[in-house]
């Protein structure tokens, strides 16, 4: 679409040349971006069901480019992953969110962060290497520390996976299955897999007080999940209806916008102070 600002070329609906060029702005600009203050982790709340207590938050990028004003993590991190550029993103997500972990263990709050891992890393072996040492520079204990991979990702290849999501597993950190649902895998496939928790994909939980499938869906994973001793999360929560169908499934953990948008750091901690004072 027309951009504000741009010169005349930009008036006209984008071409492929410029989808493409924008992609290779994107990615030659990103360390850049990194280093200059211009990407931010927000913070999503996760609350306990049916306690409503927060027990972690997951951390969101958000890019304020110069140019093209603010981008949405879809926008950027799959053009960042193909380039190769992807674990200079993962590591500042996650140094950025041990920070405030550290910072909540200092005043006696435990918290948990969640970081979203681009299936990539898992064809590092010394991936794990580096989320040890990240712990240990920040000094905060691994179970408060969640990382998220998505279900297609991981599913793609579990055999390849597998070595580097056992490591991670043994570090003691919590590894949390994502946007759970929308693959192909069945739940008992996980089983094989090194994970602690499941995170229903939203678009079921959005469906399920109006589509009668996706509030079976819901319930089979809460279900599921939970015979195989598994945490069950759900996202995409909008409304008190959600939120009281979900804990009365028993399912553990409520992400979504009823209860708080991601924010950045300074209103998370105003959120943290009033929600918890
Ligand atoms: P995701 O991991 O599934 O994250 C959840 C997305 O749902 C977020 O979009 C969040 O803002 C949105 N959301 C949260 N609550 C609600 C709700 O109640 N209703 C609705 N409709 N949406 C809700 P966001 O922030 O745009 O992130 C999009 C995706 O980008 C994420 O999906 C994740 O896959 C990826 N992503 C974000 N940050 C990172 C990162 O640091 N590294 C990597 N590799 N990927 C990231
Ligand atoms: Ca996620
Ligand atoms: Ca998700
Ligand atoms: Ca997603």
């Amino acid at each position: 679409a027309a951009r504000s600002g741009g010169d005349t070329v930009r008036a006209y609906l984008p071409t492929m040349g410029q989808v493409f060029l924008r992609r290779f702005q994107l990615v030659t600009q990103f360390r850049h971006a990194l280093e200059s203050g211009q990407v931010k982790v927000h913070y999503q709340p996760k609350v306990a069901l049916p306690s409503r207590q927060v027990i972690g938050v997951e951390a969101l990028v958000r890019w304020r480019h110069p140019e093209f004003g603010r981008l949405d993590p879809d926008e950027f991190v799959p053009a960042v992953e193909a380039a190769g550029l992807v674990d200079a993103l993962t590591g500042f997500v996650m140094d950025q969110s041990l920070i405030r972990v550290r910072k909540w263990l200092d005043r006696g709050l435990r918290i948990a962060a969640a970081v979203n891992l681009s299936v990539r890393s898992l064809d590092d072996p010394h991936f794990p290497d580096r989320v040890a040492e990240a712990l240990a520079r920040h000094d905060v204990p691994p179970e408060l520390l969640t990382l998220e991979l998505t279900e297609s990702g991981v599913m793609a290849d579990p055999q390849r996976a597998l070595p580097v999501l056992r490591r991670l597993h043994t570090l003691g950190v919590t590894l949390a299955v994502d946007d759970f649902g929308t693959g192909y895998s069945s739940l008992a496939y996980l089983r094989q897999l090194p994970v602690d928790e499941v995170k229903i994909d939203k678009s079921f939980v959005l469906g399920m007080g109006t589509d009668l499938g996706d509030l079976a869906v819901v319930r089979s994973i809460v279900e599921l999940g939970h015979s195989l001793g598994l945490t069950v999360v759900a996202e995409g929560v909008e409304d008190d209806a959600a939120r009281d169908q979900l804990a009365s499934m028993g399912c553990d953990v409520a992400q979504g916008y009823l209860i708080s948008r991601p924010l950045s750091e300074s209103r998370l901690e105003a959120w943290l102070q009033a929600r918890t004072t």
